[in-house]
């Protein structure tokens, strides 16, 4: 199995839109002023290479986000790093791939920064995954509501996509990890590898490193922090059982635990590397 990841350019936004209350961020009695960090968040997807089929996790944001997005998302969030020559289209085409080429395609949360990219896959065959209460959460949305737009996905009602509804197993040493909070459905992708071992891609569970604490901090993009709390200490047990890499959905720096300890690794991308 070979995992090889893809940046597709990134948005901009308030660091606090994605990590609020940070110790390190937040003005306090103590400190009364400091800077606000405009934070490059980058876009990424990863190719898993399986001998039983190529998987696709995550897709990205389209290059016609900016045409789709609501004037007041666009006022929080930058899309000028959303670009076509950064595209999953253009990322797959450069290593002579396209849609047609996959087995699965899963998807951690249906957010239009990570489903953008899906419609490619509309007359593809393809399995897509999505966590079944993500699909029943996003079949209620009209047109565009809380980060999800319809064109992402609006392909799949006639087409339903394969749900599943908690840790499943899709093919050998990789499966599907329930971590609700974020959205109702979000979930992270487990792969089992030989020499890198257990890499844990959370998608937006722990969008950066700066979520991860201890203690964790929220979002106020989360859609409810009660079961998103849970989900980090999921994430935890399982990445200290394992010792595992975890690959946040928006950040340059996951983690490596060694047990119960854990320290910033860089996340690693093709055509550079490949954790294998
Ligand atoms: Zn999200």
């Amino acid at each position: 199995v070979k995992v090889k990841g893809m940046q597709l350019g990134f948005t901009a936004c308030d660091l606090e839109l994605l990590a609020f209350p940070h110790p390190e961020l937040v003005l306090t009695a103590r400190r009364q002023m400091a800077e606000k960090t405009w934070y490059h968040c980058p876009l990424v997807s990863f190719i898993i290479d399986h001998p039983d089929g190529l998987i696709l996790w995550e897709t990205g944001a389209a290059p016609t986000a900016a045409e789709e997005w609501p004037e007041e998302w666009q006022d929080l969030v930058d899309l000028s790093g959303v670009t076509p020559e950064n595209s999953l289209e253009r990322k797959l085409a450069s290593q002579g791939l396209g849609p047609e080429d996959f087995r699965y395609v899963i998807l951690g949360h249906l957010h239009s920064d990570h489903a953008g990219g899906l419609r490619l896959f509309e007359d593809a065959g393809a399995t897509i995954i999505v966590h079944e209460d993500e699909y029943r959460h996003v079949t209620q949305i009209e047109d565009a509501a809380d980060f999800f737009v319809r064109k992402d996905w609006h392909f799949l009602g006639g087409r339903p996509p394969t749900t599943v509804s908690g840790d499943q197993e899709i093919l050998r040493g990789v499966s599907t990890v329930s971590l609700p909070g974020h959205t109702p459905g979000t979930m992270g992708l487990k792969l089992e590898l030989p020499h890198t071992g257990t890499l844990l891609l959370t998608s937006d569970a722990l969008s950066t490193h700066w979520n991860y604490g201890e203690p964790a901090v929220g979002s106020p993009i989360n859609w409810d922090d009660d079961p998103w709390r849970r989900s980090i200490e999921k994430i935890r047990r399982i990445a200290s059982a394992e010792n595992a890499l975890l690959v946040p959905g928006h950040d340059l720096q996951g983690f490596r635990h060694e047990g119960a300890a854990f320290g910033l690794e860089s996340i690693r991308f093709s055509p550079d590397y490949v954790y294998e």
